[in-house]
């Protein structure tokens, strides 16, 4: 079987990687956007210790964060080395006591079922500063050690280079969807750069862009998206690359990379258009609640700011399957703010469903027709 994977980001590299490695023909086309989400996101993988209550969501970030560890082993027996993936282990801080027993009484309730989450330690603030020195001096929290951090831009190189070596093309370029006239509902194909390649089937994983690819082929697919701007900067001779995650109370969190690197994070802003710039608002934002939770950054160069657009669907819950009505065509979209965490899982488990196999959750959670416009109400979505 033949399929043409439309936009690789980590969703739609993954995607691809599955597909070439269970033997089936792949080529994966990619227009290489600014503002591409997998190469602006910060790389958090802990998804146990959220106040969300969505079910089938948490059951796919929850499997995506188990499915890490597998994932790098079989990207390691592929060559692939270099996946940017480290457990350094999470802390979620307050500054208020009872608020930080509540925190380690919830992690303790969800370990049962998720034993992936390792060990859960309550922390003091000379055990937090001890574990993340540039932090100040006032929270308390709950360290979790299967916490992690991945690189996104190295974790989407490598499944694609892994794809490759399954037999993978990659075209940098445009995609569009191609039908067949009679009937004139199923996918035939796609054309790039004034090529036309034919497939069994066409999956569009095409991010915050998804709607004007599938607008085309008359499906109003009610993808919005988000922009954020993440700051990186550097610690002079420091080796960070064994700090923990940390997310303070709020929105705000930072992590840390090898040689000195310290990402912190992350605007949201609505209703911006596919708008790249860094905006000086943008980075006052985060780096004035950054340097509030770590004075300890002051002196840090600032070495880049990232933009990236968060792709959501009208319900904040990721999407993956056949797109109703289309023959031969699939879509996975919806990731929002977790998607490094749940993309690898969701795209190995759309590989599945593609190729008629059993999938671990129950696709019919994630219908897409729960995002398309008109069939909001079908029984499944
Ligand atoms: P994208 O990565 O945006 O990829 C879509 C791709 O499709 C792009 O490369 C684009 O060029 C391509 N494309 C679009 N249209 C076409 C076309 N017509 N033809 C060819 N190619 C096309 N998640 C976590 O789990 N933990 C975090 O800590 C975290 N932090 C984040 C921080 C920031 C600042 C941001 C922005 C996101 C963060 N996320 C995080 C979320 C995560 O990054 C996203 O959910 C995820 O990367 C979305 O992946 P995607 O593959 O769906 O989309």
């Amino acid at each position: 079987k033949s399929f043409i994977v439309i936009g690789a980001g980590i969703l739609g590299a993954s995607t691809a990687y599955h597909l070439a490695r269970a033997g089936a023909r792949v080529t994966i086309i990619d227009r290489e956007d600014t503002g591409r989400a997998t190469d602006a996101a910060a790389g958090i993988i802990c998804p146990w210790l959220t106040q969300r209550r969505n079910k089938p969501w948490y059951r796919l970030v929850k499997g995506g964060a188990a499915y890490y560890p597998e994932l790098v082993k079989m990207l390691e027996a592929d060559g692939e080395e270099e996946t940017g993936y480290a457990k350094v282990g999470a802390m979620l801080l307050h500054t208020k006591e009872d608020v930080v027993d509540k925190m380690v009484k919830r992690a303790a309730e969800r370990k049962p079922a998720a034993p992936e989450m390792g060990d859960v330690t309550r922390l003091t603030p000379e055990d937090v500063t001890a574990r993340f020195p540039v932090l100040a001096e006032k929270y308390s929290g709950v360290f979790v050690s299967g916490g992690a951090r991945v690189n996104g831009r190295l974790m989407r190189q490598a499944l694609i280079n892994g794809a490759n070596k399954h037999g993978a093309r990659f075209i940098k370029g445009d995609a569009r969807i191609v039908y067949e006239e009679t009937p004139p509902e199923k996918a035939a194909g796609a054309k790039v750069n004034g090529e036309m390649i034919s497939a069994d089937g066409v999956i569009v994983t095409a991010g915050a862009w998804a709607r004007e690819v599938l607008e085309e082929a008359g499906v109003p697919f009610q993808v919005s998206f988000q922009k954020a701007q993440i700051v990186h900067l550097d610690l002079p001779d420091t080796e960070t690359g064994s700090w923990p995650v940390v997310m303070p109370p709020g929105r705000l969190y930072l992590l840390t990379f090898e040689e000195g690197r310290v990402v912190v994070g992350a605007t949201h802003e609505d209703d911006t258009g596919f708008d790249p710039r860094v905006t000086a608002g943008g980075v006052q934002e985060v780096l004035s609640s950054g340097l509030s939770v770590a004075p300890g950054l002051t002196e840090a160069t600032l070495t880049e700011t990232r933009v990236g657009f968060r792709p959501f669907t009208p319900n904040f819950l990721p999407v993956a399957g056949p797109v109703p009505g289309k023959e031969g065509l699939y879509a996975a979209n919806g990731l929002g703010s977790s998607g490094l965490t749940s993309g690898p899982y969701l795209g190995a488990e759309l590989a599945r469903k593609v190729l008629a196999k059993e999938t671990e959750l129950n696709l019919d959670d994630y219908d897409i027709a729960s995002a398309i416009e008109g069939l909001e109400d079908r029984p499944n979505s």
